[in-house]
C-alpha cells in the first residue's frame, strides 16, 4: 500500500459528521411539548444544532485539519485531541489549538461541545491513582471506559447538578414528597445498580451519544444513595430527557436568527426512571468523599474547566468583532468615548486569553501529565462570571435602538416596497442596508435574543454559582507566599515598646 493509500485510509477512519448523525438516531427518549421526539436529527427543535455538532466531526476529517485537530492514542484510529493527555507544556498547547479550532466553527456558542466532558474523563484518568485508592475496581471501569470512549470519540455530555429544590436543606433531606428530586441508587444485584430520580443540565444530551452521571456539588454522609458516578448511553432503557424550550424551534429564520437557528445546544432536565447500570460503567459506588475527589483530587476539574475558558476566549473574540461591526454599522467608531468603550471591551476579551495563556505557562508535571496552573484558572472562572454580562451590557450600549428597529422578518424584503423603504431607512457609512439589517439581527441574537439571555445564565452559572467559584479561587491561591511579603516588610523595622512596658506613672493621670 502506497504512503497516500495508507493516508487516506487514516483519514477514513476518523469519525465524521455522518457517523455522528447516525449515532444519535438512536431511538433516545427526548421530550418536549408534550411529544416525545422520533428524530433529532430531522426535528424542527434540535436538527440544525445537532448538524452543527456533527460539522465539528467532518471539520476534523477535513485532510488539511487533520493533523491540527486529531491524533493516535495508539489505536490505529485517530481521534480529536481532547482525549490527548498531555505530557509536557508543548502537548498542551497543541491540544489547545485543537480546542480553539472546535470552538471557532460555533463562536463558542456551544459551551458543552463534544471537548468538555472528554476533558473532564481525560483530567481524571490522569490522577487514575486517586480512584485506585478508593476502590481498584471502580478506578478498572473508568479506565476501561475512558478508552472505549476515546477509541470511539464520542460526544459525552454529563449531569454532574441536582435539582435545585429548597437549597436550605441538605440535598439527602429535601423532604417529604421529594423521594425522586435527586438520582439516587435504589437497587443493585451482581449486574449493576439500579438509579432513580432526576439530574440537570444535561446541556448536549440530545446530540451527545452518551451521558456521565456524577455528583460535583458536596454530599455529606449519610447520603452515600446519591453518592454515585457512572456513564449511559442516551438511549438506556428507562432515561428520559426533558428539554427545555428549544430556540432553534422558535427561530424565524437563519437571515433572523443565525445563532438561535444553528447553535441552540439545548439544556434538559434528565430523569432516570429505575435505569440500571452495569458494574463496568460505574465509576464511584456510595462515598461521599470519592465523589469530591474524582473532581478534585484528580486533574478533572481543572481539565474540564480548562477548557471551557478556552471556548469562552474564542466567543469573546466573536463579541469584540460584533461590537466592533456594530460601531462601524451606524458610523460611530470614529467617536473617542466609542473607542475607548471598545479598548476597554478589546482588553476583557483578551483578558480571558492571556489566562488561559498563563494557566499553561504557569503549569506543572503531575506524574507524567502537564497540568494547567489551578490557581489561574479559577481566578480566570471568577472574572469571567462577571465580564460576560458586562460585555453583553456594553454591546447593547454601544448599538442604542438599532439592535430593536429592524424589519420584523426577512419576509419583509420579499415586498418590493417595503425592501425599497427598509434599503432608504436601514443606511450606514459602512455597509448596504440589506448588510446593516444582517449584522444587527445577528447582534440582536448574541446579546438581546431569548437564546442570548439563556448563554448570560450559562457562562453565570455553567461551573457552579459564584460563591462556589470564589471558594475555589478563596481555596487554590498562595496565600502563604502572599502574606510572606507583608510578613518580611513588617520585620524590616520595629514595632514601639509593648504596652506592659510603658512606665505606667507616666500615664496614671490622663
Ligand atoms: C444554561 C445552563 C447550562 C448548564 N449546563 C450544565 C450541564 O450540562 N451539566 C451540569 O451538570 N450542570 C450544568 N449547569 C450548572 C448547574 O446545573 C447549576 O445551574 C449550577 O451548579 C448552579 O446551581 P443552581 O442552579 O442550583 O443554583 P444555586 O446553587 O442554587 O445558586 C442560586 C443562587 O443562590 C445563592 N445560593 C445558593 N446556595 C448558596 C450558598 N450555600 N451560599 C451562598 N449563596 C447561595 C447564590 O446567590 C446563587 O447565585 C448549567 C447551568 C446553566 C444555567
Amino acid at each position: 500500500m502506497s504512503t497516500h493509500e495508507a493516508e487516506t485510509d487514516d483519514v477514513r477512519a476518523i469519525k465524521s459528521g455522518a457517523d455522528h448523525l447516525r449515532a444519535v438516531q438512536d431511538g433516545r427518549a427526548v421530550y418536549l411539548d408534550g411529544q416525545r421526539v422520533q428524530d433529532v436529527t430531522t426535528h424542527p427543535a434540535y436538527r440544525n444544532a445537532v448538524a452543527s455538532a456533527a460539522g465539528l466531526y467532518d471539520y476534523q476529517a477535513q485532510p488539511d485539519n487533520v493533523e491540527t485537530m486529531t491524533f493516535d492514542p495508539g489505536t490505529g484510529r485517530r481521534v480529536n485531541r481532547c482525549w490527548q493527555l498531555p505530557r509536557s507544556y508543548e502537548e498542551l498547547k497543541e491540544r489547545r489549538h485543537a480546542l480553539v479550532a472546535w470552538a471557532e466553527q460555533t463562536c463558542g456558542f456551544m459551551g458543552r461541545s463534544p471537548d468538555h466532558v472528554a476533558s473532564v474523563l481525560a483530567g481524571q484518568v490522569m490522577g487514575i491513582e486517586v480512584f485506585q485508592a478508593y476502590d481498584q475496581k471502580r478506578a478498572r471501569a473508568l479506565q476501561d471506559y475512558f478508552e472505549y470512549a476515546r477509541s470511539n470519540d464520542l460526544f459525552l455530555t454529563y449531569v454532574i447538578n441536582n435539582v435545585q429544590g429548597d437549597r436550605s436543606k441538605a440535598f439527602g433531606d429535601q423532604g417529604e414528597g421529594s423521594e425522586d428530586l435527586i438520582a439516587k441508587i435504589v437497587d443493585e444485584d451482581a449486574a449493576g445498580i439500579t438509579i432513580r430520580g432526576a439530574k440537570l443540565f444535561a446541556t448536549s444530551a440530545i446530540m451527545a451519544n452518551e451521558i456521565f452521571v456524577g455528583s460535583g456539588q458536596p454530599l455529606k454522609p449519610g447520603e452515600e444513595n446519591l453518592a454515585f458516578s457512572c456513564a449511559l448511553p442516551m438511549n438506556a432503557p428507562g432515561l428520559r430527557v426533558l428539554s427545555r424550550k428549544s430556540f432553534e424551534a422558535h427561530a424565524v429564520s437563519e437571515f433572523d436568527n443565525p445563532l438561535s437557528s444553528r447553535f441552540d445546544e439545548n439544556d434538559a432536565l434528565i430523569f432516570f426512571d429505575d435505569v440500571k447500570v452495569p458494574w463496568e460503567r460505574v465509576f464511584v459506588y456510595r462515598n461521599t468523599d470519592m465523589c469530591r475527589a474524582q473532581f478534585h483530587d484528580t486533574p478533572g476539574h481543572i481539565y474540564q474547566n480548562y477548557q471551557a475558558q478556552i471556548r469562552l476566549s474564542v466567543k469573546l473574540r466573536f463579541l469584540a468583532g460584533l461590537a466592533r461591526g456594530v460601531a462601524d454599522t451606524i458610523g460611530t467608531i470614529n467617536f473617542p468615548p466609542v473607542r475607548e468603550t471598545l479598548g476597554r471591551l478589546a482588553s476583557q476579551a483578551a483578558m480571558i486569553t492571556s489566562m488561559v495563556y498563563g494557566m499553561e505557562a504557569a503549569g506543572r508535571m503531575r506524574g507524567p501529565y502537564y497540568l494547567p496552573d489551578r490557581h489561574l484558572l479559577y481566578a480566570a472562572q471568577v472574572q469571567a462570571q462577571e465580564l460576560y454580562p458586562q460585555i453583553i451590557h456594553t454591546i447593547r450600549e454601544l448599538a442604542g435602538g438599532a439592535l430593536l428597529m429592524l424589519p420584523s422578518s426577512v419576509q419583509d424584503f420579499a415586498d418590493p416596497e417595503l425592501a425599497r423603504i427598509i434599503q432608504r431607512t436601514q443606511i450606514s457609512p459602512a455597509m448596504s442596508g440589506m448588510d446593516r439589517v444582517k449584522l444587527l439581527k445577528l447582534a440582536w441574537d448574541a446579546v438581546g435574543s431569548e437564546f442570548a439571555s439563556r448563554h448570560v445564565q450559562y457562562e453565570m452559572f455553567y461551573a457552579g454559582a459564584q460563591f462556589v467559584t470564589r471558594g475555589h479561587s478563596f481555596r487554590t491561591y498562595d496565600w502563604a507566599a502572599a502574606g510572606s511579603m507583608a510578613q518580611a516588610l513588617m520585620h524590616r523595622y520595629p514595632s514601639p515598646a509593648p504596652i506592659d512596658h510603658i512606665d505606667r506613672s507616666t500615664t496614671a493621670s490622663l
